[in-house]
């Protein structure tokens, strides 16, 4: 079973910070606490949002002192009573005092225990509860508000009442079968499937945002194509240094971890199979080129860079060696602008296709130029408008679910289906719109699981 009354207990700060938090939630929390707590009076007596000063024992032995924070049910992140003991930070005060909640009655949460009790308590839909995981993974300000939306209800109350539309409809179509003596039709056709068609568009645009909700989420995925020696890794470095220069001055941040993405006003872009730019070696010549053609059939961006030193008519732009879907976009850059003259370039005419960007690698001219051309190719304004953009790869099936169950009813309107079997086909698509929120339907224990068993303890 899923959910059970026990009380838990489970760190909820990652090691190595000034303070440590530790969560408890359950019937028993104040009880638990208080045999291994001492303060002023015990937490049983305490009103919820109090935060209480005292030291944690074990026997007689002085643990730490701490702060408990006290929340009641139902007003509470769980919905149960819960308490949150801020220690200081270190592994063995935490381990401690976990080892005394539990000899104390509570045990260890299993990952995302906590947020499936606040789902389960109807504290949040399950779409919500997801973001929360989206939310403590984002890296910049884009996905960021694509997670807070997102657990703010952000698409929740747009399926909730597409669902409910078209559970009407269905009703209205069950209703025709109580009468069908009288041969009456309740639900006239034309309204139907103008209906249908409408909640159809709502929700194939929500699926076709996945696209640039998952771009967002996981970072934009740009590739640098090009010929040996163009300059690729080193505009590159370029890209990226720019940006370490931004976020060296942030305590603990590890260079492994921004090698290879750069955030640009709020977007984080993530340069595809860079180990494979930096290929020099002729024997490990061909396998780049291999990882290049994968990285560019995976990249959203293709930056194709050309050496200016090689060309003579910029506006005769040589077509690449690869093929782009159209769901890809590619930039023209040329790169080595500083070793030819100054009237070499015409200025852009505006109305020509494929305008490349002109850059300096080497000198860092143009490169400014450049990171707005990425920046603008991720178009965010729905985004920062509040408007539904689905992040999530569940969602996203469950929609193409929803959209392909929907395309079945309306082919089963224009082909004269039975009104029974019209009706079933509805509710096949409000079956599929309901996983998402986990709302109006029984979800499995299974399909709960896997999504909370993502979390990490103490979430
Ligand atoms: P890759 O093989 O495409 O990764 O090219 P590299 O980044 O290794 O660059 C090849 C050569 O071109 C190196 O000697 C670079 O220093 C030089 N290079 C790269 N960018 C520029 C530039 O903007 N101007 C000049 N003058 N040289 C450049």
């Amino acid at each position: 079973m899923l959910y059970d009354h026990d009380t838990i207990v489970a760190p909820a700060t990652a090691p190595g910070g000034a303070l440590a938090v530790i969560r408890l939630s359950g019937d028993e929390t104040l009880t638990v606490c208080d045999r291994i707590f001492r303060g002023r009076r015990p937490l049983a007596d305490a009103e919820g949002y109090t935060v209480h000063y005292g030291r944690i024992l074990d026997g007689e032995r002085i643990v730490d002192d701490v702060l408990v924070s006290v929340f009641r049910a139902p007003h509470s992140y769980t919905g149960e009573d819960s308490a949150e003991i801020s220690c200081h930070g270190s592994q063995y005060i935490v381990s401690e005092i976990l080892r005394l909640a539990i000899a104390a009655g509570a045990r260890t949460a299993d990952p995302g225990e906590f947020t499936i009790r606040a789902y389960l308590a109807g504290k949040m839909d399950l779409s919500q509860a997801e973001a929360v995981a989206d939310m403590i993974a984002s890296s910049s300000r884009a996905a960021h508000t694509l997670a807070s939306t997102q657990m703010r209800g952000g698409y929740s109350a747009t399926l909730e009442t597409l669902r409910g539309e078209l559970l009407e409809l269905a009703s209205l179509l069950e209703l025709e079968l109580d009468f069908s003596e009288e041969d009456v039709e309740f639900a006239d056709r034309n309204r139907l499937r103008t209906t249908m068609e409408r909640i159809g568009l709502e929700i194939r645009a929500m699926r076709d945002s996945f696209s640039l909700g998952n771009a967002i989420k996981q970072g934009v995925a740009v590739a640098i194509a090009g010929a040996p020696n163009v300059g690729k890794s080193t505009l590159l470095n370029r890209l990226l240094n720019e940006e370490r220069a931004l976020v060296s001055d942030i305590a603990g941040t590890t260079r492994d971890v921004i090698e290879e993405t750069a955030n640009i006003d709020g977007v984080q872009f993530r340069f595809l199979d860079t180990a494979g730019i930096r290929t020099t070696d002729d024997a490990l010549e061909r396998m780049g080129i291999e990882r290049t053609r994968s990285s560019i059939s995976r990249a959203r961006i293709v930056l194709y860079l050309l050496d200016a030193t090689a060309m003579n008519d910029f506006s005769r732009l040589p077509e690449p060696d690869f093929t782009l879907r159209d769901d890809q976009r590619m930039i023209y850059v040329v790169n080595k602008i500083d070793r030819i003259g100054d009237g070499a370039i015409s200025p852009a005419t505006p109305n020509t296709p494929n305008v490349p960007i002109f850059i300096s690698a080497r000198n860092g001219e143009g490169i400014e130029r450049l990171r707005r051309a990425l920046r603008d190719s991720i178009d965010t304004d729905a985004l920062y408008h509040g408007d539904a953009v689905v992040s999530n790869t569940r969602h996203f099936e469950a929609l193409d679910r929803a959209a392909e169950a929907l395309r079945n009813a309306l082919d089963g309107l224009r082909n004269g289906l039975p009104t029974d079997l019209l009706s079933e086909e509805i509710r096949q698509v409000t079956t599929h719109l309901g996983t998402i929120t986990g709302r109006g339907q029984i979800t499995s224990d299974e399909i709960l699981k896997n999504i909370f068993s993502k979390f990490c303890i103490g979430k």
